[in-house]
């Protein structure tokens, strides 16, 4: 099982490159709560996206990718504090992802995710902390998939040439899942013929990344993948980091949440004076009595 993400550089630090690939992160988060498949591949899919995107910022805090919408999908979240952290969830109306795929006659397949979200916007934030500005970038949701509506913000927010490609299996009831990403970085070259002779690589790089095969890079070591595809292109790794789930939750916060509402909601909520209340990233239970929320 491996978690982790490896930073790279490809042809003398012309371009700079993140692989990722999570086994036990993803597991873990389909044990402690339950998905239909096409869901569970879409939290696959923006967990891997999160430590990739996360892996390319310096930070101290945490990093959040949010992408919501009008969709039958109408959340997926994951977040990575920058000590390796990772969780993630969905929500979702089953019934109508259920009568959806019923109509269209798509029943067990697997769709995109951006099909389900419908209209919407992918956010991410950085948190750093008190007394620090929260760093915010958005981008509405717009491409076949997931890792288009990314390339999307890239494109257009920072007006940074990027590819990137998320892979995600189901196999004998495992999950597994993968990503690549390369980015150029910023040059300040004057000459056109140095600016084509760095077109020229950066689409091959761009052919060579395309290449590559989900059994690869689900199944070898990362170093290998990055040779594999890029032994021609002075590929370098430059660090690595790995990731794990864990969940954030405690009976304190959500204690803040709920003795924030209105006396008349939480009394309406509660039942045999007590509200109970269930973490959508790791389905830990809280129970609470309604004295308790009044008082606080
Ligand atoms: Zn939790």
């Amino acid at each position: 099982m491996n978690d982790k993400c490896v930073s790279f550089n490809l042809d003398n630090n012309l371009f700079r490159g993140r692989i990722v690939r999570l086994d036990n992160v993803i597991n873990e988060i389909f044990a402690h709560s339950a998905y239909p498949d096409n869901i569970a591949s879409a939290v696959a899919e923006t967990t891997v996206l999160g430590v990739l995107l996360a892996g390319l910022m310096k930070f101290e805090g945490l990093f959040t990718l949010q992408m919501q919408g009008n969709g039958p999908l109408s959340l997926l979240v994951c977040d990575v504090t920058s000590d390796g952290k990772v969780r993630s969830c969905a929500k979702y109306d089953a019934k109508a992802i259920e009568e959806a795929q019923v109509l269209r006659k798509t029943e067990g397949e697997i769709e995109p995710a951006p099909h389900w979200l419908g209209q919407g916007s992918l956010v991410f934030t950085v948190d750093q902390g008190k007394n620090t500005d929260l760093y915010q970038g958005m981008v509405d949701l717009q491409g076949k998939d997931l890792a288009e509506c990314a390339l999307r913000y890239f494109k257009n927010s920072e007006q940074i040439d990027t590819h990137l490609r998320l892979y995600v299996e189901k196999e004998n009831n495992l999950w597994r899942a993968a990503g690549i990403l390369i980015q150029k970085m910023p040059t300040d070259y004057k000459d056109s013929e140095k600016e084509n002779d760095l077109e020229e690589l950066w689409n091959e790089d761009k052919i060579l990344l395309d290449s590559l095969r989900q059994q690869e890079i689900l199944n070898l070591e990362l170093s290998e993948v990055l040779f594999r595809l890029f032994h021609e292109h002075q590929v370098r790794i430059v660090g690595d980091k790995e990731y794990f789930f864990g969940c954030r939750c405690s009976r304190d916060k959500l204690l803040n949440t709920l003795s924030g509402m209105k006396k008349e909601d939480i009394t309406d909520m509660a039942e045999n004076g007590k509200i109970t209340a269930t973490c959508n990233f790791c389905g830990q239970v809280y129970s609470f009595e309604v004295g308790e929320l009044l008082k606080h």
